[in-house]
This record gives structure tokens, sequence and C-alpha cells, in this order.
């Protein structure tokens, strides 16, 4: 039974202090700031982050490892709850400092963790986030690769990301089955292209990356449920050949679209 749950949980815990180190490194806190971590564990870099940051709040889903947490680094405010659907916006900004998001993220809610870190990144300055490696490059992917997605766009922009460390399977007790990565994203002040309609863009990106094989263009008829003709025609205002495929388009050309469409 604890190692089903364990499993579920994604219960990988990092043994490699030296990469604990990097990952602390890669956002380097200071006293001044505030520092979120998400699914401390048995604390393979809690001690580290409350020896450098100001203040170090901590998510944890198992009550088990809850306690224990609270008795080994006492100065870290260990809360038990869901990364997943916890209020990132109540975290209190500290007055001249950042806050700093950290966390070693099970694999099976990985993508939910990320995407609601993304929804409350107002909130928030920088993170460095272990994720599997597969998913941690596609967040970071450039236009024109398979692994470039509704992932990569949604992600970069409002951040700026990049694949900062990889880890193998041997730096984590019990060692997964997949490779990781930690990814570092620092939080853009604003979109990296202007939006007319947020939710417009998050459509069309989505519609387009349904039917990857499709064009561009029968992939948008399909998806924003739009004769096809006029899709053809809209790209081409837009400066984007209709013929091309989703995973060619950058942001702009994606945010040229949606404002046309
Ligand atoms: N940070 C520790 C380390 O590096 O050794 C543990 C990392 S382990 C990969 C993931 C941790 O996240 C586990 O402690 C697990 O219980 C916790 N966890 C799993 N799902 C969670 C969720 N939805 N919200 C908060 N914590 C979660």
């Amino acid at each position: 039974m604890r190692a089903t749950k364990r499993r579920a949980l994604g219960q990988h815990f990092l043994r490699d202090a030296g990469v604990a180190c990097a990952i602390v490194d890669l956002l380097a806190p200071t006293t001044h700031d505030l520092v979120l971590e998400i699914g401390p564990g048995a604390g393979a870099l809690t001690g580290e982050l409350a020896r450098r940051a100001g203040r170090v709040v901590a998510l944890e889903i198992d009550r088990g490892l809850v306690e224990g947490l609270r008795a080994r680094v006492p100065s870290v405010e260990v809360i038990e709850a869901d990364a997943r659907v916890w209020d990132y916006g109540a975290l209190a900004r500290p007055r001249d400092g950042r806050v700093l998001v950290v966390g070693n993220l099970p694999y099976s809610v990985g993508k939910p963790i990320l995407a609601a870190l993304i929804a409350a990144r107002t909130a928030i300055d920088e993170m460095a986030l272990m994720l599997q490696r597969e998913v941690a490059e596609r967040v970071a992917a450039a236009p024109g690769g398979k692994t470039y997605g509704s992932l990569s766009i949604l992600s970069q922009l409002y951040c700026d990301a990049r694949v900062a460390l990889r880890v193998p399977p041997s730096a984590f007790r019990p060692p997964p089955q997949v490779e990781s990565a930690v990814l570092h994203l620092r939080v853009r002040p604003a979109p990296c292209v202007p939006l007319a309609d947020e939710r417009r863009f998050h459509a069309v990106v989505r519609s387009a990356f349904a039917q990857r094989r499709k064009t561009l263009a029968n992939a948008l008829a399909a998806g924003l449920g739009l004769p096809l003709e006029v899709v053809r025609a809209t790209a081409r205002t837009a400066g984007v050949d209709p013929g091309r495929r989703a995973e060619t388009l950058t942001i702009l050309e994606f945010a040229e679209l949606a404002r046309r469409l």
C-alpha cells in the first residue's frame, strides 16, 4: 500500500546533494526573497533553501511527510496542500525581494502544477522546476521541431524558459524510469507579444495543435468550426502560408492569426 501511494505521489527523492545545490543556485535566493517549495518530500532542497532565503513556504500533499519536515526544518512554513489548486495569489510579496518557486515536481502532476503556476504568474518572479525531461524540453522548445507545441507557446508567452540541467535517474531514490530536467523560468512583465484577446489566442493555439498532422488551415477550420476558405484567406492576410504546419509558427505569427480570425 505504501509503495503504491509513493508511486502515485511521484515520490522519487533527490539523493544527490550536488544536484540539489545546483537547483537552488539557479535562483540564488537571498534573505530578501520568499521561496515557495512545491513537494518538499524529505527535504532534499528545503534545508538549503532555508539557509539562504528570507522566508520559505512549502506545499506538501503527503501528511506523513509534513510532520517530519516541520520537525527537521522548523523555520520553514510547511503547508499540507495540493499544489495543483493552491491559492498562489495569497502569497504576500516581500517588500524588496523576489518570489521564487522551486520544486522537484511529481511526474504524474507536473503539467497541471506548471499550469497552475503559470496562471498565478503575477505573484511569481522566477522558478526552477524539475520535471520529466521530455516535458521540460517541450516547455522550452523553439518552433520547427516535434517537441514544439501548445505547452511551449503558452509557457513562453509568459515566461523566458530554458532547460538548465539534465538529471539522470541515479540521482533519485528510488530511481525513476525516465530522465529528468530542471527548467529555469523567468516570468515576463507582460506577454512576449501583445495579444488583442488572450482567450482567442489560446483557442487558436489549441486548435492548431489538436491535429498536428493536418495543415494549419485544416486544423484551425476543424478546431474553430470555421469555413476552410475563410481560414485560408485570413492566414494569408496575417502573412502566414495556410499550408504550413502549426509547429513551424512563431508566437508572433499565432498572435497575428488570432487577431484576425
Ligand atoms: N523535493 C523532494 C526531493 O527532491 O527529494 C521530493 C520530490 S518528489 C519527486 C515529489 C514530492 O511532491 C513528494 O514529496 C510528493 O509527496 C509531493 N507531491 C505529490 N503530489 C503533490 C501535489 N499535488 N501537491 C503537493 N505536493 C505533492
